[in-house]
């Protein structure tokens, strides 16, 4: 009795004593998990101490996964845990499946309350294991399970009872990490979400100024466009209005770049308005304002300037074009004209000052002078060029267009060997209007074929008249590159030009910028030409791009200098000696000379002497009406 007796003490005191340790055991665990919000620590810190208070050799904490479907073991303490933490199995997959469904623990005692069939499969699935759920306070979690005892035998009902109420300690601690972590997982996409809509936005910005860039500057030339120059030249109204100054305005259009265009392609065309804006922009300083108006018109606004000053930049200007530009090796000329118009005189306002600075140019361009500054008392320009469009189309329509002829003289003999056909336009508003603008016009609206025919075929038409009633000769009818290429041009010549009667009176005038396109194809095309009897002659020689060792190849058979070498070749050494050497290679290679533009006497004998065959210019004779012209063929010679 009193061994039984201290047999049982000896067992009270060793269950008291496993009893304190489980005690210490979990309020350690609390202590530690309490305060720990890093998942991976407390299934580590759980699994562990789970292991221990039930003795087990392998601890596996089975979680459900988000999706619903499956559970991963997410931790694990003891024998072969590493190897089976973080696989993923189907939920209806084993005991877990179990205790999932049932939302109880399973231990081995569990196998009495189940029918025979059910005893006999979760027996051998079982093995020796417990499970408890872990049922957190918003969700269920998964659970808890052990398997094989330290030291054999299997899980018992106090096992159960202490990892369930293990289970429930630890709960609220897995249920708050996790929701730590997806919160921290949340936070980090916010924070990738946040990263990318920095870069969107960063792209949006850049794109944004991209197209604040398009939509203020000039693609080609990349100076400001009309719209920042408005803003600009407002803005300078504004400053000069405040200060009592003046602005003057700059309106600089490229000559015949519609030629320029047609002849080199679009594209070196473009090239050279980059680096015509390029020169320009070397003469311009800080404050003031150089735009690309479109085409090819150029705008500047210099704040601070009157006409006198305005005029003397605008002469800066047009020096800086006086170097040809080089462009695949090919020099080009390039004049501008330039229309001035000065705050507050001429204008107090954008659209007037704008409009003004036009209207000078156009005057610029007409009257063949290379500035000109706006005059209020010249009303009959005041319309400027806006509604010229319409009027030379209507005068198309209307044949309103007149053709006056200029002799060419033998500068031997003095004889009249051709003439050379010039538009003419005479608007009941506008006055004479010169056809350096009315072609360009016809030229810039796809109507120059449709004159040019016409001026072919009444100059041919008044030859035949000369033929008939006075005397055999040439008519020069100036060509414009356009028409020339055009792929119908070969079948009018043949219907305008019937047989090589007609065509021994017509010459073409054609500019040399021609030869730098489709080379081919022109020469074949001139060869046709020739064959009609049409002779031709290279107008306007020395300003364009082409060399004469291209000249040998067509079938060209005059050459006429540009008058700007002519007029003051007298006093001038450099025009005298460009003309001396063009009229030599000319002869070498069976081309006849004419000089244009001779004015005084003292040219023409200079010109004699050097061997030039013709002569055309204001000294024999301006360009008359057809009349006119009878009458002074009629006398025969000069
Ligand atoms: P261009 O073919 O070089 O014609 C010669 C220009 O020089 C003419 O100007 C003529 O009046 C002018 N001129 C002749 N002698 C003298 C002179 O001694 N001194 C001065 N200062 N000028 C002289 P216009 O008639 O104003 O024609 C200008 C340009 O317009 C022509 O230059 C030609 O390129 C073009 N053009 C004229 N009529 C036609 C036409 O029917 N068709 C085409 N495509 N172009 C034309
Ligand atoms: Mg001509
Ligand atoms: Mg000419």
């Amino acid at each position: 009795m009193k061994k039984e007796l201290s047999t049982n003490i000896v067992d009270l005191s060793r269950i008291l004593q496993e009893k304190e340790t489980e005690i210490e055991l979990l309020q350690q665990t609390f202590t530690e998990i309490g305060s720990e919000l890093d998942l991976g620590r407390v299934f580590q810190i759980v699994s562990d101490r789970a292991r221990e208070l039930i003795n087990a050799e392998t601890l596996l904490i089975p979680l459900l996964d988000d999706n619903c479907e499956t559970y991963t073991y997410r931790g694990g303490s003891g024998k072969n845990a590493s190897e089976i933490v973080g696989e993923s199995l189907p939920l209806e997959f084993g005991v877990c499946g179990w205790v999932w469904k049932h939302k109880k623990a399973w231990w081995n005692g569990m196998l009495d309350q189940l029918d025979d069939e059910e005893k006999n499969r979760w027996e051998q699935e079982s093995g020796n294991m417990i499970l408890v759920p872990l049922q957190g306070k918003r969700h269920f979690l998964g659970g808890i399970a052990g398997l094989d005892k330290i030291g054999g035998g299997g899980f018992d009902k106090k096992d159960l009872n202490l990892l369930q109420l293990f289970a429930s300690i630890v709960s609220v601690a897995i249920e708050n990490a996790m929701a730590v972590k997806s919160m921290e997982e949340s936070h980090k996409l916010n924070e990738n979400y946040r990263l990318r809509l920095e870069i969107l936005n960063k792209q949006l910005t850049e794109s944004s100024k991209e197209l604040e860039y398009l939509s203020l500057y000039d693609s080609v030339t990349a100076l400001p466009n009309r719209s920042l120059f408005h803003d600009r030249l407002t803005r300078d109204i504004a400053d000069a209005k405040y200060d009592s100054t003046t602005i003057g305005i700059l309106l600089i259009d490229i000559d015949s770049f519609k030629d320029i265009n047609d002849t080199l392609g679009h594209d070196r065309g473009d090239i050279l308005l980059k680096k015509i804006a390029r020169r320009f922009e070397r003469g311009i300083k800080n404050h003031e304002t150089l735009a690309r108006l479109g085409g090819d018109e150029f705008i500047l606004v210099l704040p601070g300037h009157n006409e006198q000053q305005a005029i003397a930049r605008s002469t800066e200007f047009l020096n800086s074009l006086k170097d040809s530009f080089v462009i695949e090796g090919n020099n080009i000329v390039v004049t501008a004209s330039v229309g001035v118009a000065v705050y507050p005189e001429h204008g107090d306002e954008f659209s007037v000052l704008l409009k003004h600075a036009d209207v000078a140019m156009y005057e610029a361009k007409n009257s063949h002078i290379n500035i000109s500054v706006y005059d209020p008392d010249n009303d009959r320009l005041e319309q400027g060029h806006l509604s010229l469009v319409s009027d030379v189309r209507k005068a198309l329509e209307e044949k309103g267009f007149q053709l006056y002829y200029q002799p060419k003289i033998s500068a031997q003999t003095g004889q009249v060997v051709s003439a050379e056909a010039l538009g003419r336009w005479h608007h009941d508003k506008r006055g004479d209007v010169s056809p350096k603008i009315f072609i360009d016009v016809l030229e810039g609206n796809g109507l120059i074929n449709e004159y040019t025919y016409w001026a072919i075929e009444t100059a041919l038409a008044h030859a035949r008249q000369w033929q008939r009633d006075v005397v055999k000769l040439r008519v020069a009818v100036n060509l414009s590159p356009q028409t020339l290429m055009h792929p119908d041009f070969r079948e009018n010549m043949d219907r305008i030009i019937k047989n090589r009667e007609d065509g021994e009176l017509i010459t073409f005038e054609i500019t040399e910028n021609l030869f730098l396109s489709e080379f081919d194809r022109l020469a074949e095309l001139l060869e046709h030409i020739r064959a009609l009897g049409v002779e031709l002659s290279i107008d306007d020689y020395g300003t364009g791009y082409s060399s004469l060792s291209l000249l040998r190849r067509l079938k060209v058979s005059e050459l006429k200098i540009d008058q700007s070498f002519i007029k003051q070749m007298v006093g001038n050494r450099d025009d005298k000696a460009v003309v001396h050497s063009t009229i030599e290679l000319a002869h070498n290679l069976g081309l006849s000379v004419v000089a244009e533009g001779v004015e005084k006497k003292s040219v023409l004998e200079l010109l004699k002497k050097m061997g030039c065959d013709t002569i055309q210019g204001f000294l024999i004779s301006k360009p008359l009406p057809f009349g006119k012209f009878t009458d002074f063929i009629r006398k025969g010679r000069v």
